[in-house]
């Protein structure tokens, strides 16, 4: 890991060590989750031999791992103490001896249920809360490390969206599953290390925003709205997502088609408009679905306008109506409309934006205007 990498993660515990102490929280026990790299750049493998960092608020950090995935650990001792354990040692026990005296524990959300359930045996008057409810607010903020990671998978993911609105993805005549494959195959081919979904939903289908791309056969004039991401590592640095959609109508489209379009892109561009610090995360949400509401299809936008994004593909803050967060500087998120007519069609338009001092930067740059191609 490079000096700057360390240094933001050096950065990241000493907020978590005052958000812990501010909590009453004495040490953090993160599995699973992307607590643990966002933390030490170590990521996890997902299976049943138990992975722990340790974060006590007054000491060093512990990372307890099976000595056969030790070798995959990028050991920095300013950020951690690597403790490996062999095949008949008692992990449990190793994170107990690391918690040592302190009861007042959170633990990450993702952690296995089965792990979490051997320590509160062995830790029986220990009290355990989410890790979240120390970690979220600060992770929702992203640091320099982070937004260059963001916008180097946007710029990656941006390349992919102009290939199809170009129309260098074929599309009629082939099936959604292929064009699907193609998407993944050219996220990978612009650096992605790993594809996390690419939906590609045509026609009726359209109107499904988390649509399987499945056998159906892309038609001429039709809307093909695709909605895709992965993960992306900058400098070494572990992964960050990209997550955009495009909406392409092969062949000319029906007045229908194109006036619900325009409703959906100037939705879009209102509620990207009106981010800037301070505003409630809600207030995003209802300007874009006030536009699409004085429209007439306010009951055909089904979903919350935007999620926040960094090592998760979906995480704090969301843009949902009862979320009352104000924005703050650093905070990542989708800014997603979409408008569904169900049986019919569908479109969404979806771009990453980073919180700014003035308003927000778009991670996002490929053309949003309605495209046809492949006609
Ligand atoms: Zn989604
Ligand atoms: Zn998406
Ligand atoms: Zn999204």
């Amino acid at each position: 890991m490079n000096d700057r990498l360390v240094a933001a993660r050096l950065e990241r515990q000493a907020n978590v060590r005052a958000a812990m102490a501010a909590a009453q929280v004495e040490a953090l026990v993160l599995s699973l989750g992307a607590d643990l790299p966002w933390l030490s750049g170590y990521e996890a493998m997902p299976l049943e031999r138990p992975t722990v960092l340790v974060v006590p608020v007054d000491a060093p950090a512990t990372l307890v791992v099976p000595r056969l995935e030790a070798p995959r650990v990028d050991e920095e001792p300013r950020l951690f103490g690597l403790l490996p354990w062999g095949e008949t040692d008692d992990p449990v026990a190793l994170v107990a001896a690391a918690v040592g005296r302190r009861r007042r524990l959170a633990v990450s959300d993702r952690c296995w249920a089965s792990l979490l359930l051997d320590l509160q045996a062995t830790l029986p008057g220990a009290t355990w809360q989410r890790a979240s409810g120390v970690t979220g607010p600060l992770r929702a903020i992203k640091d320099d490390a982070e937004v260059a990671s963001l916008a180097a998978a946007g710029a990656a993911a941006d390349v992919v969206s102009a290939a199809l609105l170009a129309g260098d993805i074929r599309l009629v005549g082939r099936s959604e599953a292929a064009v699907s494959e193609e998407i993944g195959a050219r996220l990978r081919a612009e650096g992605h290390a790993r594809v996390n979904f690419a939906i590609v939903a045509s026609g009726p289908n359209a109107a499904s925003p988390h649509h399987e791309p499945g056998e159906r056969r892309i038609g001429p004039g039709e809307a093909v709205v695709c909605d895709f991401g992965g993960t992306f590592s900058l400098d070494g640095d572990v992964g960050y997502c990209s997550d955009t959609t495009r909406t392409v109508v092969t062949g000319p489209p029906e007045a229908e088609l194109a006036e619900l379009y325009a409703v959906l892109a100037e939705a879009q561009e209102a509620a990207v408009q009106a981010v800037r610090p301070g505003v409630a995360c809600e207030e995003i949400d209802a300007v874009g679905r006030r536009r699409i509401a004085e429209a007439g299809l306010g009951e055909r936008f089904i979903h919350r306008i935007g999620h926040g994004i960094g090592l998760e593909e979906h995480e704090d803050p969301y843009l949902v109506e009862g979320n009352g967060t104000p924005i703050e500087v650093g905070h990542a998120f989708s800014v997603e409309p979409g408008i569904y007519l169900p049986g019919r069609l569908g479109a969404r338009i979806e771009d990453i934006v980073v919180a700014t001092v003035g308003g927000c930067r778009r991670l996002n740059v490929a053309n949003r205007s309605l495209h046809v191609v492949d006609d």
